[in-house]
C-alpha cells in the first residue's frame, strides 16, 4: 500500500512529509509497458519519472491544493517530455516521451538538459476556476544560473521552491521499479522566521534529512527512516484518519476530451486522417485507453461542435 506520513517538529517552525508509493507506481509502469514490446522505460527514465511522482505527492500533501498539481520536464535530450500529475484526492498519473537511446547510468542532465535548454514547470490548476481564471505556472531552468548543471531533480525543485515560493525546502527523492519515495522538509513561513535560532534549527533538521540515502529511502519502512534521522528531535506525527485519501492511480482522460481535441484539429485535417486510415484513433499516454472514431462519429462531433 502507498503511504503518506506528515509530521512537525515541536517548537520549531519546520514541517515534513514522507511518501512511499508502491501499488500506484507499479501500475503506472505496468500500464505503460503493456502498450507494446520494448515499451518499458529505460532504468534512468523510470527512476526520474518515479521521483517526479513522489515529488508531486509530497507537494500536494504539503499545500493541500484544491486542483491538479502538475510537474513537467521539457527536455532537449532523449526525454522530450515527462509529466507527473496529482489530484486533490491523490489520484496520480505520469508518463514520459522518449526518443533515442538512454545510457544505463544517464543522469538528469543527459536525459533532459543536453544543450541547457531543459525546463521544469510546475502548474497549479484549480478545480473551481473563476471565469477567465488561468492555471498558475512557474518555470525554472534545469541549470543552476547557467553555471553548473543540476544533476538531481530534488535540487531543481529546491531551487524552484526558493525562487518562486521563497520557501527553504530540502528534498530527497528516489525510485526503482517497485517504489517511488520522497522526503520533504520545509521551513514554515511563520512570523519571526528570520531569527538566527530558527535558522539554525532548520539548518540542523535539513542536514539530517539530506543525510538520507536514496537506497535507505527505498528499502527502509517509514518508521525506521524517521527514527534514524530524527531520533534527537521532538517529532509530532499527524495521525492517519479513516477516510484520509490514499495515493492511487487515476486518469482524467475521457472520450469527451478527445472529441474536443478532434474538433480543435479542424475538419480538413480530420478528413485527411479518415481518408488515409478509415478512422481516427487516439491513445492516452497516461492510462493506455484508446478511443476510436469512424466517419459517422467524426461527422457528429463537428455537427455538435458548430
Ligand atoms: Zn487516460
Amino acid at each position: 500500500m502507498s503511504e503518506i506520513h506528515k509530521f512537525l517538529f515541536e517548537g520549531v517552525p519546520v514541517r515534513g512529509v514522507l511518501v512511499r508509493l508502491t501499488d500506484v507506481w507499479t501500475e503506472i509502469l505496468r500500464r505503460h509497458a503493456s502498450g507494446g514490446v520494448d515499451r518499458a522505460y529505460a532504468g534512468p527514465v523510470q527512476n526520474l519519472l518515479g521521483e517526479m511522482l513522489a515529488a508531486v505527492t509530497l507537494m500536494q500533501s504539503n499545500i493541500k491544493f484544491n486542483g491538479a498539481l502538475l510537474l513537467q520536464l521539457f527536455g532537449d535530450g532523449p526525454v522530450k517530455l515527462a509529466v507527473a500529475e496529482v489530484q486533490p484526492d491523490f489520484g496520480l498519473r505520469a508518463t514520459a516521451t522518449v526518443i533515442g537511446t538512454i545510457r544505463p547510468d544517464a543522469g538528469l542532465g543527459e536525459l533532459v538538459d543536453v544543450n541547457h535548454q531543459g525546463r521544469c514547470a510546475i502548474t497549479l490548476d484549480p478545480t473551481d476556476k473563476l471565469p477567465g481564471q488561468l492555471a498558475y505556472q512557474g518555470v525554472v531552468p534545469l541549470s543552476d544560473g547557467g553555471q553548473t548543471k543540476l544533476e538531481r531533480l530534488s535540487s531543481v525543485l529546491e531551487l524552484y521552491m526558493r525562487q518562486s515560493e521563497q520557501l527553504d525546502t530540502t528534498l530527497v527523492l528516489a525510485a526503482d521499479a517497485n517504489m517511488a519515495a520522497g522526503l520533504l522538509i520545509q521551513r514554515l513561513p511563520a512570523s519571526g522566521s528570520g531569527s538566527l535560532e530558527v535558522h539554525e534549527d532548520y539548518k540542523r533538521i535539513a542536514m539530517l534529512a539530506s543525510s538520507l540515502k536514496q537506497e535507505e529511502l527505498l528499502t527502509l519502512d517509514a518508521e525506521t527512516v524517521l527514527r534514524r534521522l530524527f531520533w534527537q528531535e521532538k517529532l509530532l506525527r499527524f495521525e492517519h484518519l479513516v477516510g484520509d485519501p490514499v495515493p492511487h492511480f487515476s486518469c482524467t482522460c475521457s472520450r469527451e476530451r478527445v472529441e474536443k481535441m478532434i474538433l480543435g484539429l479542424g475538419t480538413a485535417e480530420v478528413q485527411d486522417i479518415l481518408a488515409e486510415r478509415g478512422e481516427v484513433e487516439v491513445g492516452c499516454e497516461f492510462c493506455g485507453a484508446r478511443e476510436r472514431f469512424d466517419a459517422i462519429d467524426v461527422a457528429q462531433i463537428f455537427k455538435a461542435g458548430l
